[in-house]
């Protein structure tokens, strides 16, 4: 066996990576002293390492113990692909495949085995064990998911409870107990149920911050603000909507748009699921449209954006789903639209329950998801205070630490919508009194003769949104009521008449929709996605290859830190975090070569003035290119000529472009696609090419949108 001259050599040599998350080295050394220890994590926080890496250091065999098949496959490939011997055993496994693993067990040759709780009581298994017990011993066993042990919980497995008895069975072999859930009495439970003896208790953080944090309200244009973060985010994200309906609806429209998306819900078949799963996690499809039917096991350490379309049923569930972005620490996006309409709906549903107590409890959560998306304070504080935890604001990464939403007096058109509200006899909702404002010419308003209301058109200064979030705000700030029947009649109370007698002004938080930002296209954060886009196409081939999911080769972190270091030997790609003792022998050179062959091409070590391209006069390489451009040489035949990759030329073209030099863009693209792809520029911008093809489709090249996109820049400048 290796001896490691400290943990954090064993941390690297084994996974790669350079330092311990927060708690994970205090949990690794009580481990080693056998203790039994309840680590309590918040998703992401790197529980799994805090059983794997004692495993691996002490001897004998440390049994896993975890209630999902997919998860078991999950960790076993990640291990295995880091070199560290891990076997499962499930229902899943034919006899033959069973024996074989359990012969190689009692061979001392496997370090981690997995297991379903089911499989571990079977008559079969125990004794089993026992010969593992004195032949070879068993260092730990770890329970992962624990709070399915809980009643109290919101996932209860039956077959936890009888885990005790094989405690009962090897009382002196140390269990870890590992956990998401946040609350006391799960804890408790789960000490309890698991007769743990006087463990070592850690309960990190649930702050993820990582993750940033952001309500928008659901306007018309929430479907045009989806198609932006998806296309301004590289990477995976996850969608949730509240039906299997909407699932389906918008799944089609981002398909129709040329995203790739599937849906999961629980109208498909099993087998349905399980492939949209599958492709999702293999990164064949970037987006998977979702009801919280999804998510439960699913291991994919880099989702980078979680949406949630209609509201979330409370507070901890919202926690749970949008906290499956970024379990790999890397930035990622939470986004909930928010929207009156759905909570109608959803209190709608809960006025279906039967059980008075039920409905106070589902209405009281309701009522905490819409003080959180109507809150001003900083999304965290709102959040861990929901859990316990104090945190003290100000995080910096959720939008209302970000954009604090500015206060406006908007006194005089509060007055203007009561008097409205007056004028239509209190007998109109929200809609209606709008189009009076607006000076509509409705039906009902012609029926109704309110065209004749001296408040009709006194409001078109104002948007239709822009009405509406002055009702809602006054609707919560209690200066108006509404009834409760379904039709949602406006009602005047005293404060409504104070206003409107000028005695009290009204300010309201204006929400204004954020503007994502694109990140900034200096030219090298665009040398970097681009090298980073290769290496992904690099790293899904080799995860094809072996049928395992891309992020088991490498995290994204790593490819990122690969395209900005840009290693030039085995050495210094050994250095990056991410890549152990294993995955740089084997991979490092796949790596290398194609971090070369792109650097060649960028001529970056031979021109530093090549950086500034689409400045001032061409470079020397260029003008080369230009003339046997001129000369009526093809792409292929300059690139041949000189000895480039065709890519290198494509960019030399576009850069003169660029600088309003005589290249002929109409021999190299067709003029119909150069109509297209300026169309697409003039709305998203000078951005990275990787979305733009996205929005595009695969009929457009990179080479057809670089060659253009220097015609747009140049355009620009010269209007
Ligand atoms: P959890 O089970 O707590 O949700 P995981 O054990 O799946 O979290 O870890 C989440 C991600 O973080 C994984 O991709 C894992 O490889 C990565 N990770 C764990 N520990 C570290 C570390 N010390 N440095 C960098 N990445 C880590
Ligand atoms: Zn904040």
């Amino acid at each position: 066996m290796h001896q490691y001259p400290n943990l954090e050599q064993a941390l690297k040599y084994n996974f790669g990576y350079d330092k311990f998350r927060p708690g994970q080295r205090q949990i690794i050394e009580d481990a080693l002293q056998n203790r039994d220890l309840l680590i309590v994590m918040p998703t992401g926080g790197g529980k799994s390492l805090c059983f794997q890496l004692p495993a691996i250091l002490k001897k004998g065999l440390t049994v896993v113990v975890s209630p999902l098949i997919a998860l078991m496959q999950d960790q076993v490939e990640s291990l295995r692909n880091n070199n560290i011997s891990a076997t499962f055993l499930n229902s899943s496994l034919n006899a033959y495949k069973t024996r074989s693993r359990e012969e190689a067990i009692l061979k001392g040759q496997v370090k981690l085995l997995y297991v379903a709780p089911e499989r571990l009581l079977s008559e079969r298994f125990l004794p089993f064990l026992d010969l593992v017990h004195h032949q070879i011993g068993i260092s730990a066993f770890a329970i992962d998911e624990a709070h399915c042990v809980s009643e109290w919980g919101h996932d209860f497995r039956p077959e936890y409870r009888q885990l005790r008895s094989v405690r009962k069975r090897y009382p002196n072999i140390p269990t870890l107990a590992l956990t998401a859930t946040a609350t006391d009495r799960v804890r408790n439970d789960i000490i309890q149920q698991l007769a743990l003896k006087q463990p070592s208790i850690h309960i990190a953080s649930f702050n993820r911050p990582n993750l940033y944090y952001e309500i928008r309200s659901k306007t018309k244009s929430a479907y045009a603000e989806i198609l932006e973060i998806v296309r301004e985010n590289e990477g995976s994200g996850i969608i949730y909507c509240l039906t299997r309906k909407k699932v389906d609806e918008l799944t089609f429209k981002l398909q129709n748009d040329k995203i790739a998306a599937l849906s999961y819900h629980a109208g498909l078949t099993d087998e349905e699921r399980s492939t949209n799963q599958t492709r999702f996690i293999r990164d064949d499809v970037r987006l998977m449209v979702a009801t919280v039917a999804f998510g439960m096991g699913i291991n994919k350490p880099d989702v980078r954006f979680v949406i949630h379309f209609d509201i979330p049923r409370n507070l901890e569930s919202y926690y749970q789903e949008s906290g499956r972005a970024g379990r790999d620490g890397e930035t990622s996006r939470c986004t909930m639209f928010f929207s009156y309409g759905d909570i109608k709906t959803i209190e709608w549903s809960i006025n279906q329950k039967t059980d008075p107590q039920e409905q106070l409890i589902a209405k009281q959560q309701l009522r905490q998801v819409i003080d959180y998306a109507e809150g001003t304070d900083c999304r965290r504080t709102i959040q861990l205070g929901y859990f316990g935890e104090r945190f003290p604001g100000n995080c910096g990464n959720c939008d209302n630490c970000r954009f604090p939403k500015p206060v406006q007096d908007w006194t005089i058109e509060a007055m203007k919508f009561l008097s409205c509200v007056a004028r239509c006899k209190e007998r109109f909702g929200m809609l209606h009194i709008i189009d009076v404002l607006r000076g509509a010419k409705t039906q009902k308003i012609i029926q109704n003769e309110h065209d004749k209301l001296s408040t009709y058109g006194i409001g078109k200064d104002k948007s239709v949104d822009e009405w509406r979030m002055l009702g809602r705000s006054l609707l919560h700030q209690g200066l108006l009521e509404q009834t409760n029947d379904g039709y949602s009649v406006f009602k005047l109370n005293a404060l409504s008449w104070e206003v409107m007698r000028k005695e009290r002004t009204v300010s309201i938080a204006i929400t204004v929709v954020q503007k994502p930002i694109w990140e900034g296209d200096s030219e090298k954060a665009a040398e970097v996605e681009m090298l980073v886009y290769r290496l992904r196409s690099l790293r899904k081939q080799l995860a094809d290859e072996q049928s395992v999911p891309p992020y088991v080769v490498f995290p994204d972190s790593t490819l990122k830190l690969m395209a900005q270091v840009k290693p030039k030997t085995l050495v210094e790609f050994g250095k990056l975090s991410g890549v152990g003792d294993y995955k740089l022998a084997q991979y490092g050179d796949k790596f290398l070569n194609e971090i070369r062959a792109y650097c060649q091409e960028q001529n970056l070590s031979e021109n530093k003035a090549n950086y500034t391209p689409s400045q001032g006069l061409p470079t020397e390489t260029e003008y080369f290119t230009l003339q046997l451009h001129q000369q009526g040489l093809t792409v292929e035949e300059i690139a041949q000529k000189r000895n480039f990759r065709p890519t290198t030329i494509i960019r030399h073209l576009s850069d003169l472009i660029d600088k309003n030099q005589p290249v002929d863009l109409n021999l190299l693209v067709p003029v119909e696609k150069q109509h297209k792809i300026l169309q697409v520029l003039e709305i998203l911008g000078d951005i990275a090419l990787t979305p733009i093809k996205e929005y595009l489709g695969d009929s457009y090249s990179f080479d057809e949108i670089r060659l253009v996109k220097g015609k747009w820049r140049r355009d620009k400048k010269l209007k």
